[in-house]
């Protein structure tokens, strides 16, 4: 459900797909989060991840989230989350159940233009069955794709899984990979950059035992 003001005051469940969200935004003329046109998930999943681009997270369009869990529900304000560059600190066993937006009203034309480039950035991500970026950048300005490619690991494979000829911090499932090949294959790269680098990746992915 998203019910908008005429303000830029948004407001969408918690399982409203970025991109149906992104869709009325262009429609309307919302400004603020054309940054995530093109990262697939709803808007609980990318709050949850505080999904976005390298400088820019969703939060930053989020004015308050509604919370439930096994003693009811509840709203809370921005100010009163801590969140960061692919963090979020949630409660554990709470669902967002939606969140408010803030953006701008501005023209449908404005609003197309600016998630066509946020798109067109995108054209020279990897295609292919992925998960996205593996590892968080380590640290402001650095990049985990960099690192890895300077390993030399690009196109190294375990089983069906193989790190991107594109961009080194995709691993592309050939069809065939199993979550062990993956597991195997992200120690390879965590050992490796840290042997050459110094550096400890931590996985952006959430590993699910
Ligand atoms: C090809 C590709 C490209 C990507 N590019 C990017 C990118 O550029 N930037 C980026 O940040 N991410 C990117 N991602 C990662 C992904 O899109 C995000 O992590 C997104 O947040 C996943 O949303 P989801 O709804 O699918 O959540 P899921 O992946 O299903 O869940 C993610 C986490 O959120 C929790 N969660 C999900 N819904 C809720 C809810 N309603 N309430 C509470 N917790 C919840 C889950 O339990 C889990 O811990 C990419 C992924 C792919 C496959």
């Amino acid at each position: 459900m998203v019910d908008i003001d005429g303000s830029g005051n948004f407001y969408a469940g918690g399982g409203a797909s970025i991109a149906s969200i992104i869709t009325i935004c262009k429609e309307k003329g919302l400004s603020g989060i054309e940054f995530m046109a093109g990262i697939p998930g709803t808007l609980g999943g990318t709050i949850r991840m505080n999904a976005g681009t390298n400088d820019r997270g969703i939060m930053d369009a989020v004015s308050f989230i509604d919370l439930a869990d096994a003693s009811g529900s509840r709203r809370i304000g921005k100010n009163e989350l801590e969140y960061g560059y692919r963090h979020m600190a949630l409660p554990t066993k709470t669902v967002i159940t939606g969140a408010g937006l803030s953006l701008n009203v501005t023209s449908p034309d404005d609003v197309r233009a600016k998630v066509a480039s946020f798109i067109d950035r995108r054209r020279n991500q990897p295609k292919g069955l992925s998960s996205g970026c593996i590892f968080k950048n380590p640290e402001e300005g650095s990049s985990a794709g960099y690192l890895i490619d300077k390993t030399g690991l690009k196109g190294h494979r375990v089983g069906g899984a193989f790190v991107s000829d594109i961009h080194a911090n995709f691993i592309i499932n050939d069809g065939s990979a199993s979550s062990s090949d993956i597991l195997k294959l992200i120690e390879i790269i965590k050992d490796e950059v840290k042997k050459q680098f110094s550096v400890e990746l931590e996985e952006e992915v959430i590993i699910l035992a």
